[in-house]
């Protein structure tokens, strides 16, 4: 079976800077995978241009056996990869409901654009009681459930989150992590962007380390987390 999702010697620039190098991984059907480096290491860019919003230099995407790298950002979206991007970017003047709305443009069917908003609610159930409330005002670990609630409103095949425990206290960014576990155990496939190593690799089925534009150690979470150049470069130990 071919993956979901395969990114194959992927390289992205901002004009004379070359950002992403030769980047390559895969992501099957069912699977949290996380791509984990340090700070510039290209992640960002990676999944902005799987979303559309950027375009490689070389290499190619493919999306359920499908290239995808020429498409617009909203076929991409329609076609069942959504994006809760770093810095959330949510409408701060909208409310909780409005911003879910939004989530779900691309969809017609409302009773199953209703029954996914109670989903949301029921996975966080402050984002139900404050519904009516403009997301400005909420917390970081708020904001961060809303970004996560407006991109599971498309019904993702694929869930790209960057950086979901960005800001947030360990409680909470256990709380993103337990949710993410649960989207999995509903069917939805995840690629994550984390800082947080550590908690990132614990819970994926695979993980690749991006380190300036390229990959470079590839291997099921589990590995990774045990791999001694991982612990050194992202854990601390030496
Ligand atoms: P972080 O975790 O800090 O967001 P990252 O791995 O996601 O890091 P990117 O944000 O993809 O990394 O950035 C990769 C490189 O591209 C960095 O050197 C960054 O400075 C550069 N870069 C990112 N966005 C732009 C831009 N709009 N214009 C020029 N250079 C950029």
């Amino acid at each position: 079976m071919s993956p979901l999702l395969e990114v194959r010697n992927l390289s992205v620039a901002y004009g004379a800077i070359e950002a992403v190098r030769d980047v390559s991984f895969s992501v099957d059907e069912g699977q949290v995978v996380s791509l984990i480096g340090a700070n510039g290491a290209g992640k960002t860019t990676t999944l902005r241009t799987i979303s559309g919003l950027l375009r490689p230099t070389r290499g190619e995407i493919l999306f359920r056996g499908e290239p995808i790298h020429r498409k617009a950002a909203h076929e991409i979206l329609a076609s069942g990869i959504a994006h809760s991007p770093e810095g959330r970017r949510l409408f701060g003047r909208m409310t909780v409901e409005e911003n879910l709305q939004l989530g779900a443009y691309v969809r017609n069917d409302e009773a199953g654009i209703q029954s996914d908003m109670r989903r949301v609610y029921e996975l966080f159930p402050v984002l139900g009681e404050r519904r009516h409330n403009k997301a400005g005002l909420f917390s970081g670990g708020e904001q961060q459930m809303l970004a996560i609630g407006r991109a599971m409103m498309s019904k993702p095949k694929l869930l790209m989150l960057d950086e979901p425990s960005m800001g947030l206290s360990p409680i909470m960014t256990q709380r993103i992590f337990d949710t993410i576990k649960e989207l999995q155990s509903q069917g939805t496939t995840i690629l994550l962007v984390e800082q947080n190593a550590l908690a990132a690799l614990a819970l994926s089925d695979r993980g690749y380390v991006i380190d300036l534009g390229s990959t470079t150690l590839e291997g099921p979470g589990i590995d990774l987390l045990a791999d001694q150049r991982v612990r050194a470069a992202y854990l601390g130990e030496g």
